[in-house]
């Protein structure tokens, strides 16, 4: 089964042609009125969707008060009882996986492949971690209470996976939450909305208003707000900060990355080919932790140079909806415009490209090899946030160190060799919140992800992920969460 042809997109059509009038936000438990209305696009298609509202003031200032308001009842349910819910969350994403994975891949342009294959069912599995935590936290973690209400600010790379990272843990703490999706991909975070009223979740516990960096904007400064999450650009990521600092808030970013991909000369080099496949061509190279720089050992770089000049020829960029496609559509015009202006002003240094084909309609743009390219280069410096990656070649291992760590930022690396010690020796020394040896972008809920330097701070997954949305315990009888 390779999933479903272009034509089951027909439950998803039917789901959109059903809210024809607007989409308002998810506040209390219940829609609002659509208002001020805006488009959502398949970048595809360059069709109209859906139409959503713009939040306002006024609309944040309800979601928070809605939040509030849940808070106390939601953090007071027990351990188990919260799991319960978050179990149902978790059983509901899997029986509307097909309409998710659809409407994914519509309002983003990702291949089907990964919406139904990657990023639902890791959405369906954060719920279930997070379920557990819920039922084990008083054991594990005595003492520790919820901040309140989360202010989360998401991305449009992964929209619904990134929801899943905000809310699971959140919820599993017994907060509540005032989610806002990115402008360009709301429409799964809004039948999320209808999920949880499906489950009869309490009111008020998740609220989802949608709009573009001014709503945002809103979250960010509202006094209801006990701790912000914020997945994005270093640019917003760096305002949050300063916008924040002093009020108390708490606050975790995740921000961009240049990540290295380094190949040593004992390598399976077909497995690195593959792997790089996944690195940059998964989502368009559209993911933060994308392994955009390769790093290739100076005696096998022209074998692994044709491996993978192959292997790129064998790459279908087109149809998101195809189940055969591999590259899927750049998110947005503005994004593709990013990507082309990038890509020029490495052409303008002289560097070497080789691309694939990309359909002319359509926000598409071709898997890109750049080569005979500097460290120095745009292109080796500025995240792309495209199908586009780098190739440079080192002698040493101290080399290859060197060129991992000359980078602003600090959020993964993929080391592939077949000497173990060479990789764990390397992983220790690589300034980065991720290393993955012989692989790549693997996510797991169980794990802590997360970056140094200007990718951010903070992690999300994992026992690390719980604590950033629960309180220490205060001294012994002194102040709220402390035990009796
Ligand atoms: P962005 O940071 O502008 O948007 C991310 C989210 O922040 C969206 O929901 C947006 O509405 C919101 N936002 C924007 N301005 C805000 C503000 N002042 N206050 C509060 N929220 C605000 O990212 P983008 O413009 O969509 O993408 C630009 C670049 O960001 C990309 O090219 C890429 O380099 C990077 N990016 C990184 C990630 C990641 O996962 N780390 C994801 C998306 C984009």
């Amino acid at each position: 089964d390779y999933g479903p042809a272009p034509e089951d997109a027909g439950p998803a059509r039917a789901w959109l042609a059903a809210h024809e009038d607007g989409f308002g936000h998810f506040i209390d438990g219940a829609m609002t009125k659509p208002a001020a209305l805006f488009e959502v696009r398949d970048p595809a298609r360059d069709v109209v969707l859906a139409r959503v509202s713009q939040g306002s003031a006024a609309d944040v200032d309800a979601a928070v008060a809605a939040a509030r308001a849940a808070q106390p009842g939601w953090a007071g349910l027990s351990g188990h009882d919260r799991a319960r819910h978050l179990y149902a969350l978790a059983r509901h994403v899997q029986q509307h996986a097909r309409l998710l994975a659809v409407l994914e891949t519509l309002d983003s342009g990702k291949p089907i492949r990964e919406s139904r294959d990657i990023d639902v069912p890791l959405v369906a599995r954060h719920f279930y971690h997070h379920a557990g935590w819920a039922e084990i936290l008083d054991d594990e973690l005595p003492g520790h209470s919820a901040h309140g209400v989360c202010g989360q600010i998401i991305p449009w790379n992964f929209p619904l996976l990134m929801l899943a990272w905000k809310i699971a843990p959140a919820l599993a703490a017994g907060n509540t939450v005032v989610l806002k999706p990115a402008e360009y991909t709301p429409l799964t975070a809004l039948a999320f909305a209808e999920i949880a009223m499906e489950c009869g979740l309490p009111k008020g516990v998740i609220n989802i208003v949608t709009g573009d960096g001014e709503t945002g904007a809103a979250i960010v400064a509202h006094d209801g707000i006990d701790k912000l999450a914020f997945t994005g650009s270093t640019a917003v990521g760096r305002k949050i900060r300063e916008q924040s600092a002093g009020t108390g808030k708490g606050l975790t970013l995740e921000l961009g990355g240049k990540s290295p991909f380094i190949v040593f000369e004992d390598a399976d080099l077909d497995a690195a080919v593959e792997g790089v496949v996944d690195a940059i061509w998964f989502n368009q190279g559209q993911v933060c932790c994308a392994g955009s720089r390769i790093l290739v050992a100076e005696s096998v770089a022209p074998r692994f140079e044709a491996l993978l000049r192959a292997r790129m020829e064998t790459l279908r960029t087109g149809d998101p909806l195809d189940k055969c496609t591999d590259v899927g559509a750049i998110v947005h015009p503005t994004q593709l415009e990013r990507i082309r202006a990038l890509v020029e002003a490495g052409r303008a240094e002289g560097v070497t490209l080789t691309q694939g084909a990309a359909p002319a309609e359509g926000c598409f743009y071709p898997p890109t090899l750049v080569t005979d390219v500097e460290p120095a280069s745009v292109l080796s410096v500025e995240e792309i946030f495209g199908p586009v990656v780098t190739l440079t070649t080192f002698r040493t291992p101290s080399d290859a160190l060197a060129l991992a760590n000359n980078s602003r930022y600090g959020l993964a690396a993929s080391i592939w060799s077949e000497n173990v010690n060479l990789c764990l020796d390397l992983a220790a020394k690589v300034k980065v919140g991720i290393v993955w040896i012989n692989c790549t972008n693997v996510f797991d809920a169980g794990a802590g992800f997360g970056g140094y330097r200007e990718s951010g701070f903070g992690r999300e997954g994992g026992r690390e992920g719980m604590m950033a949305y629960l309180r220490a315990p205060s001294p012994a009888g002194k102040g709220a969460g402390s035990q009796p």
